[in-house]
This record gives C-alpha cells, structure tokens and sequence, in this order.
C-alpha cells in the first residue's frame, strides 16, 4: 500500500502553514494552532494499524482497511475533526485544513483518495508520488528547509 509516511504529512502541513501565517489573523496561540493542523495532518490514517493514531483507535484500524473510504474522504474530514468544533471554531479550521492537505497529498499517490466517498466509491489519484520515493522524500527535505528558513 502506498501511502505517504506520517512525518512528511506533519512537515508539509507545519511548511504550509508558515507560507500563509503571515497572510491570516489568528486570535488563537500559534502553538496550538500549529498542534492542532498537525493532528489533523495525521488524523486520515487512523485506518492505518501502523499509524499514531491506528495505535491509539486499535477498532477503527482493525475494522477500516486504510485508504478504503470514509477516512480518506471529505465526509470523513468533516467526521473526524467535528469534536473540534465543540470546543473552538479556530482549532476546528486548523484540524481540517490538516486534514484536507492530507488528503491533497494522498492524491499524488497511486492509490489515490476517495474524495467523495459514500456518495462516490471513485479513487482520485495524481500518480506522481510514491510512499518512500524521491519524490516523498524531496518534499519531506524541501518542507524542513523552508521550516528551518522561516522559523516561526
Ligand atoms: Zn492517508
């Protein structure tokens, strides 16, 4: 199965984040905001019995093949992180946007995500990236450096 490894999801996710800080207004500590974006960098694969959080929700992984649908889709991303949603509007945009980025780069994968599912069962796949290639690891290295760059 290929599927982009958990720390290019998180470095990729932080790298975007400071290309827009500059851009947004946050009324929230950028240290949470910045956690928060992380786990929901890393939420999609809790169908993944390898991944953190597959660890931590041993049913969901054991029951959901990874990438077989609801995890890997908008619903999901919706699902997911709505607890969220309870408790801060803000921590809620930033864990979907972790979330919908995964997704994003799930879809340069061959595997593919599917964006749609229930509605739609189609996997959506760029095919121009694979889990441990160069190309994972040229972005995991380009995102470090601008990290490093810009700093916070
Ligand atoms: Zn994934």
């Amino acid at each position: 199965m290929i599927v982009f490894r958990g720390y290019s999801h998180i470095s990729i996710a932080i790298a975007l984040f400071l290309v827009i800080k500059d851009y947004i207004s946050l009324d929230r500590p950028i240290g949470i905001v910045v956690f928060t974006i992380i786990i929901g960098s890393i939420l999609a694969d809790l169908d993944h019995p390898s991944s953190l959080f597959g660890r931590l929700i041993v049913p969901v992984s054991a029951i959901i093949k990874h990438r077989s649908g609801i995890t890997h889709s908008f619903f999901g991303a919706f699902l997911f992180t709505l607890p969220i949603l309870f408790y801060d509007i803000t921590y809620f945009i930033a864990a979907i946007t972790g979330y919908i980025l995964h997704l994003l780069l799930d879809t340069l994968t061959t595997t593919g995500v599917k964006w749609l599912y229930p509605y739609n069962k189609k996997s959506y796949s760029l095919k121009v990236a694979r889990t441990g290639g160069p190309e994972e690891a040229l972005m995991f290295a380009l995102s470090l450096l601008y990290i490093f760059k810009k700093k916070f």
